[in-house]
Formats: C-alpha cells, structure tokens, sequence
C-alpha cells in the first residue's frame, strides 16, 4: 500500500516536474534512470576495450608508459556526450558520472576484460574546485565503475596541488611544464606494485593524464591502465 502510495505521487511529481534524459533533454519516460532509452541505444560507444591499439591508447602511450587506454563514449561538439559531460560537471548531478560508471563496469564485465586493476584511482581536482562543485566528476565515474568492476576504489591517495587553468590554447612544451609537479601522491605504500585504472572525465590534450601517470610511476606503482568517459 505504501509502495503504490509513493508511485502515485511520484507520477504526480513528474507530471508537472518531468524528469529530464541528462544526454538529450527530453522528458524521460518511468523506469528510465538518467538517459532515456533511445540515447542508451544512440550513444556514440568507442568500444576501445575491443581494440587494445586504438587511437587514445596510441596517443597517450606515444608520451606516455600507460598499458592500456580507453574512453567510453565519443566526445563531439553539440552532442549528447557534450551534454552529459555538462550535466555532470556544472548541472550538480554526480549521478550521471556514478550511472555511466556502472554502465561502462558492466560494458567492461561482460566482454571480459582480460586483466583486472588492483585499485580504481580518479584523477583528483584541487581541493578549492573541489568544494565549489562539491563533488569530484572522475571519482562518481570511478566509483561506478569499481562497484561493478568489483575493485577497490581510492579517492584520497593523489592530490592536485596547483590549480591549472585551461591548456588548449598552450602548445606541447608550454602544457608539459604547465603540468609540472600538479599532482602528489600522498601514500605511496599503498600504490607501491599495484595495477592501477586511472579514470578521468574528458581527455583533450593528455597533459593532465601524462602529469599524474608521472607522478604514479614515480611512486612506484605498477601496470597503469586510462579509462575515461569520453574523448575527442
Ligand atoms: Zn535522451
């Protein structure tokens, strides 16, 4: 009785209060989590785990000793990537990172992944990014991705202790020194040997990515596996 209760009302929420797909906007219809149905089945999937020497992984391994590289989904201007990416980090809706995760995981489980991460790492942000957003946008990712992977996750082992501003308009030189030294990681021990699968949002440039691979090898860990959710 209660539980229809609480349907009933949720469909009289919804009705003046649609729930909204995060990738297209439209209203989404019950029983949809997130993104509707037709953007679930349209999302422009990369499938890179299938592909060991896709593009991401030939170009971040080119700089970089990353083992292997993979983002989920295609980023493009205008797009439903674009959209999610928007609602992710300046909509306040860490469940889109936290639902792609989970989705991405189960991607991953089900066409076997051959080797399995000892620990999930996101990229962190600077503690004042951090506050102000409220939450990290690689760690929801991360975090949906471990749960389903199964993995441990750890959001607290690196820290980014400058704020970089934007890298676009730097070129190869002026984006590596840039990124010197942003990254620290802060318990070495506790990566010393390990596989790690460092997650991030979007890859543009690489230089984020190539400054925290640095400062993890440099800590002594093991293999280093990429994933993020999208790149160009
Ligand atoms: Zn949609």
């Amino acid at each position: 009785m209660a539980n229809s209760l609480e349907s009933v009302f949720s469909d009289f929420v919804s009705l003046f209060f649609p729930r909204l797909c995060a990738a297209c906007t439209q209203p989404r219809m019950k029983g949809e989590p997130i993104i509707c149905s037709a953007c679930l089945l349209e999302l422009p999937y990369t499938d890179h785990h299938i592909d060991p020497q896709n593009l991401l992984y030939q170009r971040l391994s080119a700089f970089t000793p990353v083992h292997t590289a993979q983002a989920f989904l295609k980023f493009s201007k205008d797009s439903r990537v674009q959209r999610l990416l928007y609602a992710l980090k300046y909509g306040h809706q860490p469940d889109v990172g936290n639902f792609l995760g989970e989705l991405y995981g189960a991607r991953l489980s089900s066409t076997g992944m051959t080797t399995k991460p000892d620990l999930v790492v996101p990229i962190p942000l600077h503690p004042s990014r951090q506050r102000k957003r409220g939450y990290n946008q690689s760690a929801c990712f991360a975090a949906g991705m471990a749960s389903t992977l199964n993995i441990p996750c750890a959001e607290n082992l690196v820290e980014r202790t400058v704020k970089t501003i934007t890298q676009t308009r730097k070129n190869r030189l002026e984006r590596w020194e840039n990124m010197q030294n942003v990254f620290r990681v802060k318990v070495s021990r506790e990566i010393a040997g390990k596989d790690l699968l460092l997650v991030d949002d979007v890859v543009t440039t690489g230089a984020t990515l190539e400054a925290c691979v640095r400062a993890l090898t440099d800590a002594g860990c093991g293999a280093i596996h990429i994933a993020c959710i999208a790149a160009a």
